[in-house]
C-alpha cells in the first residue's frame, strides 16, 4: 500500500493501519480482497440505510442509466428530478416546497447558507451575513461549512484568517441558557442571516444528543429575533433518529432544511437544500433590472444528476413498502440492551443510543489502532473516533448480525 498513489481522507498515513482493500458489497456485509468478510456498523457513513446492493436500487439506476444518465439542469429538468422534489416536499414537515438539489453535503450546507444571506440582501437589508451555529456541531469540510463547525474540533486554528466569522455558542438547553442566547440575539440580530444546527444528534462532532425541546427553544429564538433558521438533517434526516425528519419529534419546521447521506440508499452523490415558501420568494422578481441579481446564483455542474434521482426515488419507494422506522425501533431496542453492558467496562463514561445510533463513549482511546485492529478481528466495520464507538448500522440489519456487531465492542473494548 505505501506505493499507492491514493491520498486518504482524514488520515496521517505515516501513522495509520493501511487501508483494507474492498471487493464487493452485499446486504450488511462489506467483502474484502483478501476474502475476509466483514459485518458493517457504520453503513458507509449512514447512507446504506437500506444495505448495500438492494435490488430495487439497482434496477431503477439501470433503467435510468439506459434512458438518461444526466442532463445539465441549466434550463433543463427531468422527470425523476421532478419526482424526487415531489415526493420530498410531500413527506417533509410543513410548506418546505421549494427543492435545490447540489452533489454533496457540504455542497448543500453552502448553499442553505447562501439562501439565507441572499435572503436578507434581497430584501434591502444590508449586513446581515453571520449565522449561529453551535460548539460540536459538524456542517461539511469545504470553506463555508467549516466555518460554522465546532471551533475547537474544526479547522478553525488552522484556517484562522481564512475563515468566514460566525457565531459558535452553546445549544440552548434549558431557559437560563435560552434566555441568554436570547440577550446575545438581541443584541446582535442586525449582523446575523440564520441560526444553523443539526436538529437532535450532533454526528460527526462526537454523536451528541440533545432533546426535541432544544429546538423548540431555537425555533422560538429564530422567531422572537426575526432569523431564519436551518436545519442540517444531513445525518439525521431519513429515519436515522427514529423518526422520518429528526424535527417531527420536535414538532418544528425549519426556513430551510438540508438533507444527503441516505437519500439515495448509499449509491450515487445527491443533496438538497430546501426551502419555505417566505425564503423562495425573496428571490422572485420581474425587475428588468434588478431581477436577474436577485435570482439564487448556484447551479453545480452535477445539479439533479438524474441517475442520483432516480436512486432517491427507489430509496423513498423502499421507505414506503418496508417498515423502515419499525426496524430502527427494533434496533433502538437491541441496541439499548446489548450496549448498556459497556457501561460497566473499564474507561467507558457513557452508552447512549437514539433511533438507530449506539454510541459508547470511553474516557479517552489511545490505542486507536489497536483498537481499530480489534473490530477487524471481530469481523465487524466499525470506525471509532476520537473518544467514541458508534453503531449506526443498515435499518434492514438482521438481529443475528447487530449481535455480531455489539459484541464485537463489547469485546474490543475490553481488550485493549
Ligand atoms: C456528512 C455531513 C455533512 C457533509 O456532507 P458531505 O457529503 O460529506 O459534504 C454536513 N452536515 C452533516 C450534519 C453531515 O453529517
Amino acid at each position: 500500500m505505501s506505493s499507492s498513489n491514493l491520498w486518504l481522507p482524514y488520515t496521517q498515513m505515516r501513522t495509520a493501519l493501511p487501508p483494507l482493500k474492498a471487493d464487493w458489497t452485499d446486504g450488511c456485509r462489506i467483502g474484502l480482497a483478501d476474502g475476509r468478510v466483514l459485518i458493517d456498523g457504520i453503513a458507509s457513513w449512514w447512507t446504506a440505510c437500506h444495505g448495500y446492493n438492494h435490488p430495487h436500487i439497482a434496477d431503477a439506476l439501470r433503467t435510468q442509466l439506459a434512458r438518461m444518465p444526466h442532463v445539465m439542469f441549466g434550463g433543463l429538468v427531468h422527470e425523476p428530478a421532478q419526482r424526487l422534489a415531489d415526493r420530498l416536499t410531500t413527506l417533509l414537515p410543513g410548506d418546505l416546497n421549494s427543492v435545490f438539489f447540489a452533489e454533496s453535503g457540504s455542497v448543500a450546507v453552502e448553499v442553505a447558507i447562501k439562501m439565507a444571506i441572499q435572503y436578507w440582501l434581497n430584501r434591502g437589508e444590508q449586513g446581515r451575513s453571520r449565522l449561529v451555529a453551535f460548539r460540536g456541531g459538524y456542517h461539511g469540510d469545504t470553506f463555508a461549512t467549516m466555518a460554522v463547525c465546532d471551533p475547537e474540533e474544526g479547522m478553525h486554528s488552522l484556517f484562522r484568517g481564512v475563515l468566514a466569522q460566525h457565531h459558535l455558542v452553546d445549544l440552548p438547553r434549558d431557559d437560563a441558557s435560552e434566555a441568554m442566547l436570547g440577550g446575545f440575539l438581541a443584541l446582535n440580530r442586525d449582523g446575523i442571516a440564520a441560526i444553523l444546527v443539526e436538529p437532535l444528534v450532533q454526528g460527526a462532532g462526537g454523536m451528541v444528543f440533545h432533546a426535541p425541546e432544544v429546538l423548540q427553544r431555537l425555533r422560538r429564538l429564530a422567531d422572537q429575533h426575526g432569523l431564519l433558521l436551518i436545519l442540517d438533517e444531513i445525518f439525521t434526516g431519513f429515519g436515522r433518529t427514529g423518526s422520518l425528519f429528526a424535527c417531527e419529534q420536535a414538532g418544528i419546521v425549519p426556513d430551510i432544511i438540508t438533507l444527503s447521506k441516505a437519500l439515495t440508499g448509499g449509491t450515487m452523490a445527491l443533496s438538497a437544500a430546501i426551502a419555505r415558501p417566505h425564503v423562495f420568494e425573496a428571490f422572485q422578481s420581474d425587475d428588468p433590472v434588478h431581477g436577474p441579481t436577485r435570482a439564487l446564483m448556484h447551479g453545480p455542474t452535477y445539479m439533479g444528476n438524474a441517475l442520483a434521482c432516480a436512486a432517491a426515488n427507489a430509496s423513498l419507494d423502499l421507505f414506503e413498502r418496508e417498515d423502515r422506522l419499525g426496524q430502527v425501533a427494533s434496533i433502538s431496542a437491541q441496541l439499548e440492551s446489548e450496549l448498556e453492558p459497556c457501561r460497566a467496562l473499564p474507561g467507558v463514561v457513557d452508552v447512549r443510543v437514539m433511533g438507530a445510533i449506539g454510541v459508547v463513549q470511553l474516557a479517552r482511546i489511545e490505542a486507536m489502532n489497536a483498537l481499530k485492529a480489534a473490530l477487524v478481528e471481530q469481523g465487524v466495520w466499525v470506525r471509532p473516533f476520537r473518544d467514541i464507538i458508534y453503531l449506526t448500522p443498515a435499518f434492514t440489519i438482521t438481529s443475528a448480525e447487530l449481535t455480531v456487531l455489539t459484541r464485537a465492542v463489547r469485546r474490543a473494548i475490553a481488550t485493549i
